[in-house]
């Protein structure tokens, strides 16, 4: 519809970043626009809006509507960090990227046992960072009710290693 319209004319596609082949989508002329920043956070908030009671934002770039959707939906928002951002004590989860493998955590007791979340990032390509993302929210007795992204690349079978979590995914653009 219209703020897909807005989005794919903002939305800056640049070629070979950060590596020959690779097409990295640039969303930060959204922010050089506030009405439209503000278009997508109430359309990601009404996708959410009574399904989760708590917000998990991965950094960076998912922090940069995940907060802002949580205070539309008042409920908290927690960071997922990489390794050793976050002062003791914390929960880690480990995943293997292509080439070694990363850490991420949240500071522990910030995710309560029983909670429905929702696990928000800008960008879905190939899902490991938010597969590992609910892993951790799991493994604190907490559940996945809902992942959002402002873009899911389809191709990359992201939305395929989400599927075990059976919570619903929801994008604004491919
Ligand atoms: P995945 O783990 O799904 O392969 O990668 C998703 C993560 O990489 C997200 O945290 C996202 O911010 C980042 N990312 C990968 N490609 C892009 C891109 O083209 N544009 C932006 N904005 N982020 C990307």
């Amino acid at each position: 519809q219209e703020l897909i319209r807005k989005l794919e004319k903002t939305i800056e596609n640049i070629p070979d970043f950060p590596i020959p082949g690779i097409q990295f989508k640039d969303i930060s002329p959204i922010f050089l626009d506030s009405k439209l920043y503000e278009e997508v956070i109430a359309d990601l908030a009404a996708a959410s809006r009574g399904k989760v009671d708590a917000v998990c934002g991965i950094e960076s770039r998912g922090y940069l509507f995940g907060i802002a959707i949580a205070v539309a939906l008042e409920v908290p928002f927690i960071l997922i960090r990489k390794a050793g951002k976050l002062p003791p004590p914390v929960i880690s989860e480990k995943y293997d990227l292509e080439y070694g493998s990363a850490v991420i955590e949240t500071r522990e007791g910030q995710i309560k046992a029983g909670q429905k979340v929702l696990i928000h990032d800008d960008l879905l390509a190939t899902g490991g960072t938010t597969e590992a993302a609910a892993r951790l929210v799991e493994k604190q007795g907490a559940t996945v009710a809902q992942f959002s992204f402002l873009i899911a690349l389809t191709g990359l079978k992201g939305e395929e290693k989400l599927k075990k979590f059976n919570a619903e995914v929801y994008h604004i653009l491919e």
